[in-house]
């Protein structure tokens, strides 16, 4: 396959290219990322030594660009995870959410169907319709959309969980631009025949993933005794997703999911957010008694003094229009494809906080900025 992945300076793009990188080193992966905040190119350092790997940067919103790169590189896959990510700044600032979100994904269609259906590109099927029984794959071009559970809502805590027929109905200016271009990646399929598949997750948590989010913010809180702060009452429920998992998921996706479907792909692991912050709590906890240079190394938190991290946790006012519940319905994945989440939240969290306290310097340029020198 010749990828094109956008968004790989991110959290999930970077560890979906180290996943593909390990299983299919004879694949070339082109990565396409603007490198804003969330972006970080280091991540990407080690895999720039490959063959067959290359970095562009640039926005998914530019309609010459994308055509360039997808001709220069041949591009047969496309693995779309470049979005604005974060629901607190959509709330802030709902501008970027559209532009990268929907025009961005509009774009990546667009320069797609104009390569593999309108020019033929050698890549193409031409006729979407004749793939409607089988792989994916079968027309020899790709484009897999990634989006989020939270275009469907919220669930009241007795609610079945989200399948893929659950109604859209997106809360937040985030979830409203990943739904808008989860439609859009369904109308190329179903007006143009593109073959498209669309996989909706949850919660995603491990290494890389920037510490603005709930479980990166807190594991480098505690490590420098700031707050850690949880929205209302922390009892919203989440479904974790450990981020290998994922990629797991997409894998299959990409070699065995049904042309124009969508897949949910779920962790197994509901927790509620306070729930979640505690377990990170006690695995630092444990962390730090067991090893005395971790005390030296990280002298600001409670951990130090081996008092317990927990004493950090702050009630803080709750985020507008904040979702009660998701929950993933994994079925017909499971059904289809044969996925399960091999991570369940204990094991695959205790993985993350080893991978953040043996990557300080990682995170610690993020905070100071030179990440993005
Ligand atoms: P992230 O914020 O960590 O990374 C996003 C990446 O996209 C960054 O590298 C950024 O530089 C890049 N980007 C942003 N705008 C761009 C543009 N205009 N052109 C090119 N690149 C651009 O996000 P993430 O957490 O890795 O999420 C990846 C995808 O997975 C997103 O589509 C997100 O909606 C979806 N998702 C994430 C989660 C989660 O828990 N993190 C859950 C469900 C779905």
């Amino acid at each position: 396959m010749n990828i094109l992945v956008t968004g790989a300076a991110g959290f999930i793009g970077t560890n979906f290219v180290n996943y593909w990188r390990e299983r299919y080193p004879a694949d070339s992966i082109t990565v396409l990322d603007a490198l804003t905040y969330a972006g970080n190119r280091s991540n990407l350092e080690a895999m720039l030594e490959h063959n067959g790997f290359t970095f562009v940067r640039g926005s998914i919103c530019d309609y010459d660009l994308v055509m360039e790169v997808m001709q220069k590189h041949c591009v047969d896959t496309l693995v779309h995870f470049a979005a604005e990510s974060h629901v607190d700044r959509s709330i802030d600032g709902p501008d970027a959410f559209i532009e990268t979100n929907v025009v961005g994904t509009h774009t990546l269609l667009k320069a797609a169907k104009k390569l593999w259906l309108d020019n033929g590109g050698g890549n193409g099927a031409g006729d979407g319709s004749a793939n409607k029984a089988g792989s994916a794959r079968r027309g020899g071009h790709h484009f897999h959309h990634v989006s989020t559970d939270e275009v469907f809502g919220t669930l009241a805590g007795d609610d079945p969980a989200f399948c893929e027929l659950t109604p859209y109905a997106p809360n937040s200016p985030y979830a409203a631009s990943k739904a808008a271009s989860d439609h859009l990646v369904r109308a190329y399929h179903h007006t143009y025949g593109l073959n498209v598949t669309t996989s909706n997750c949850s919660n995603n948590y491990g290494p890389y993933q920037f510490p603005e989010k709930l479980i990166p913010l807190c594991l480098v809180n505690i490590l420098q005794g700031k707050p850690l702060p949880i929205y209302g009452d922390g009892k919203q429920i989440r479904d974790w997703l450990y981020v290998d998992d994922h990629s797991r998921g997409i894998d299959l996706i990409l070699k065995r999911g049904r042309v124009g479907e969508t897949y949910n792909i779920g962790g197994n692991s509901e927790y509620t957010n306070i729930d979640a912050v505690r377990l990170l709590c006690q695995l630092l906890d444990e962390e730090f008694s067991e090893n005395g240079s971790l005390r030296e190394r990280f002298p600001d938190g409670p951990c130090a003094a081996l008092d317990p991290a927990s004493s950090l946790i702050n009630y803080v006012t709750d985020r507008p229009g904040h979702d009660t519940r998701y929950a993933i319905d994994a079925a017909k994945i499971t059904s289809e494809l044969g996925y399960t989440p091999a991570e369940r939240f204990p094991g695959g969290l205790k993985k993350t906080v080893r991978w953040y306290l043996e990557n300080e310097s990682w995170w610690q340029c993020i905070l100071d900025g030179s990440y993005r020198e």
